[in-house]
């Protein structure tokens, strides 16, 4: 973690990059997305740089999806959108571009298109579930 850094949003933080800015305080900043799923797709971002949610300090992370939530709120009223999405890519194999934590909030409509795969895997048995579930949650205290 550094708190200055090169990447595209970091350069929009400090103004070197322009962006169309929907909100900002001390530590979060939402903007619109400038290739949207929908009209309105806005990013919320951290003001420190980090690549992962999971190294990014539990204030932070508190206040990106707070600020999300209520943008998401505000784009459901203004738009008249039917629904949203709150997504974060987390990444590259989970189709992250820009390496800071960004939070998707993307405006959704009843006829719009599919942007999920709906292909799902299913566990083999009651077991492997119960596996899976401890293994995680060995993690879960480190
Ligand atoms: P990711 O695939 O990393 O989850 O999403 C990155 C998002 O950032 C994409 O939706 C992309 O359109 C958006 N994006 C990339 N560069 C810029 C930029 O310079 N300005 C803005 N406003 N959005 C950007
Ligand atoms: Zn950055």
């Amino acid at each position: 973690m550094s708190l200055i850094n090169d990447c595209v949003f970091c350069k929009i933080i400090r103004s070197e990059l322009p962006c169309v800015r929907l909100y900002e305080d001390d530590l979060v900043l939402a903007f619109l997305d400038i290739a949207p799923f929908n009209l309105g797709h806005s990013l919320v971002i951290p003001k420190q740089h980090h690549h992962s949610i999971t190294t990014l300090p539990e204030d932070c992370q508190g206040r990106l999806m707070a600020v999300a939530s209520k943008l998401a709120a505000a784009t459901l009223r203004s738009l008249k959108a039917d629904a949203f999405n709150l997504l974060l890519n987390n990444g590259s194999c989970a189709g992250q571009e820009v390496p800071h934590v960004h939070l998707h909030v993307i405006p959704r409509f009843l006829d719009d298109h599919p942007i999920f795969n709906p292909a799902k895997q299913q566990y083999k048995d009651q077991a492997q579930m119960q596996e899976t579930a401890d293994k995680i949650r060995t993690k879960l205290g480190e």
